[in-house]
């Protein structure tokens, strides 16, 4: 959420924010209601004053034994109410109409976001670690999986339908293996892991920016005012709502959750194998802090470290690229994706999604802190993925594979899979 004076004096720029993000919003219609809602509110509360004003006269005339007086006013009271009947009811029509529009406004972007419409647009920044050149036909991680017995789609489908899957074994040693390596490496960072509610209220995921637009990415439970949340990022910040943070030192807060998500939208893409399933695990990280851009921004930079670093102890190849405007999302200012080397694709694929969202959700969540003039200002929010699994398995086992089938653990992951150095067949 913007500031409706900010958003009045930036129309244009967000304007080309909405725009950009696909989002459809007229700027000027959102203007046009809220100058509506002025102007009722202004019509309405004049009108409560004269009649509250006649109100009194009339008692006091009725006091007084000038009855004939005090019908004349009756008469205008019973006028006024009339009218503040009609006013209200068409003040709450555009109050409803105003607070949806207000929903869709989008975060601006920063100045070096690139422009674009898909993630064919994103701009790669650095590349990490070599592609290692395969003397053998390379097998995928679904091969690789039935070859190991440690992934079993069609025993997923047959209990979850699409997009399901079963790990088995080592395959699940393996899954919780990397999410308590990057637990360890958070909380080594100073980051403090929480267990959170991931069946949460609507208002938590209209506060964090998912809903209304994500609405249909999102899991409902039938009956209740409860949703299956697509990632921890969601109780994170709902946990802070309403709070006054101490911004002396960034908070820094570590989920470790199951996410859940529809993929609708996706019918059809990355069928096959972990890449793209219902139900997966991630260690969140969500940063909030004090409203200074310039400590923001280098604390995108030290969160993007860490998935990185991480990477690196599990030596898989990587690159960083700046995400375009018209992959981002309607509350993210900035925003660096991961893409791991993943063989069997023949291409990098998204691993990490690192953002910054300045002050947008923290607005909506009313998440302040008291700055060094002693005022109150929204906080800035940022959040990235440690590792979500079972996606990273599939670079894991790729990359690692070796010609007999066999699968090297590298050895950051070995204390965390009882020494073990090679998957064998
Ligand atoms: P996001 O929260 O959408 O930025 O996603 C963060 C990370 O979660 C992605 O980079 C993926 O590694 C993982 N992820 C997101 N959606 C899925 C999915 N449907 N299936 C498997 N992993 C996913």
């Amino acid at each position: 959420m913007l500031d409706m004076k900010w958003i009045r004096e930036h129309k244009e720029q967000v304007q080309q924010a909405a725009d950009g993000k696909g989002i459809a919003l007229s700027v000027d219609e959102l203007l046009e209601r809220e100058r509506e809602q002025k102007e009722l509110l202004q019509q309405t509360e004049e009108l409560r004053y004269k009649r509250n004003m006649l109100s009194g006269r009339i008692g006091e005339l009725r006091k007084a034994g000038d009855i004939r007086q005090s019908d004349l006013l009756r008469d205008s009271v019973r006028e006024i109410n009339g009218t503040l009947g009609r006013l209200e009811s068409q003040l709450e029509r555009v109050q409803a109409e105003t607070g949806k529009l207000q929903l869709l406004v989008p975060n601006i972007v920063s100045p070096d976001t690139p422009q674009g419409r898909s993630d064919a647009d994103n701009v790669e920044i650095r590349r990490v670690g070599e592609q290692r050149a395969f003397s053998f036909p390379l097998k995928d991680h679904v091969e690789l999986g039935e070859l190991h017995g440690i992934i079993d789609i069609p025993g997923g489908v047959k209990i979850g339908g699409t997009r399901s899957y079963v790990l088995k074994g080592a395959g699940l040693l393996l899954h919780r293996a990397v999410q308590q390596l990057a637990l360890d490496l958070l909380v080594q960072k100073g980051f403090t892991p929480l267990e959170v509610p991931l069946m949460v209220r609507e208002q938590a995921l209209v506060n964090t920016g998912f809903f209304p637009i994500g609405r249909d990415q999102t899991f409902a439970i039938q009956g209740e005012d409860k949703w299956l949340v697509g990632t921890s990022e969601v109780p994170l910040i709902s946990y802070c709502a309403d709070q006054i943070i101490d911004a002396d030192q960034p908070v820094r807060l570590a989920g470790v959750s199951t996410c859940f998500r529809s993929e609708v939208g996706s019918a059809g893409r990355d069928v096959r194998g972990l890449y793209r399933v219902h139900q997966f695990s991630k260690v969140e990280q969500v940063v909030i802090c004090e409203p200074d851009a310039a400590l923001s921004d280098q604390l995108l930079e030290e969160i993007t470290g860490h998935a990185e670093h991480l990477l690196q102890q599990l030596e898989l190849p990587y690159r960083v690229v700046a995400v375009c405007i018209g992959d981002m999302s309607q509350k993210t200012y900035k925003q660096y994706d991961i893409e791991t080397w993943m063989p069997g694709r023949g291409a990098y694929g998204e691993t990490h999604s690192s953002s910054n969202l300045h002050d947008f959700q923290a607005r909506r969540s009313n998440i302040r802190c008291r700055g060094k003039d002693g005022k109150l200002a929204y906080c800035h929010t940022l959040n990235n993925t440690a590792v979500a699994s079972p996606r990273i398995l599939i670079p894991l086992l790729e990359n690692h594979q070796q010609e007999d089938g066999s699968i090297r653990i590298p050895e950051a992951l070995r204390p965390y899979m009882g020494g073990l150095q090679l998957l064998s067949v």
